[in-house]
């Protein structure tokens, strides 16, 4: 059978991967099947599990493709392709999500930041006054706010945003003066009088009256 299972992740990986040409991969599926695989049948293949070419498919998936095909060898050929994609765009979002936190990670021990000061979000401001640079002016930096101080933005200076920094009111994140200012009460929907329903609505919800 041409496309047994372990050929299947041979032309995904060859014409995703790799970026191989038909002509290449027809070649190669020829040696190994020991019978002529022309460079339409490789076409017409790649048409049916709607591959893409040049998209990278990570090797765990086509691991589970290949498992996939030997439980299931009558599975259809366009499922198999949509499988492939699904599992491709989770994999993709997975190593994403992996390497930021690996930045993160490193970043963090190159500046000394340990796991308790990320519990407390101050580790970066606290450990890497060189990255962030005090303020000249009368306001403070985000980074130089201390949780009881003001944090209604008044401006920019040096290139970057400019807080009033006075002492907070009580239960806000602004002093007294920005918290009239900015925190407004949630208006209440105006009332408004009872009216009876009209006549004909009564009538068809009560059929004593009829
Ligand atoms: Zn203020």
């Amino acid at each position: 059978m041409l496309w047994s299972p372990s050929n299947v992740v041979l032309l995904i990986r060859r014409w995703c991967t790799d970026r191989a040409s038909a002509t290449e991969i027809a070649f190669g599926l020829s040696l190994i099947s020991g019978t002529i695989v022309t460079r339409n049948a490789v076409i017409g293949a790649v048409s049916r599990f709607g591959l893409v070419y040049g998209e990278t498919v990570p090797e765990i998936v086509l691991g589970a493709v290949e498992e996939f095909l030997k439980k299931n060898p009558r599975a259809r050929q366009a499922d198999v392709g949509r499988m492939i994609q699904e599992m491709t765009a989770r994999q993709v979002e997975v190593e994403r999500v992996e390497a930021k936190k690996k930045a993160v990670e490193r970043r963090n021990v190159a500046l000394g930041i340990t796991d308790a000061d990320v519990g407390r979000g101050q580790g970066l401001y606290d450990r890497a006054p060189d990255l962030l640079p005090p303020s000249t002016g009368a306001h403070p930096y985000i980074w130089e706010l201390a949780r009881t101080q003001c944090r209604c933005c008044v401006g920019r200076e040096g290139g970057h945003n400019v807080f009033c920094g006075k002492e907070t009111a009580t239960g806000s994140s602004y002093c007294k003066e920005h918290h009239e200012r900015i925190w407004m009460k949630p208006r209440q929907p105006p009332e408004r009088p009872y009216r009876r329903p009209r006549g004909r609505f009564v009538r068809c919800l009560s059929p004593v009256e009829t």
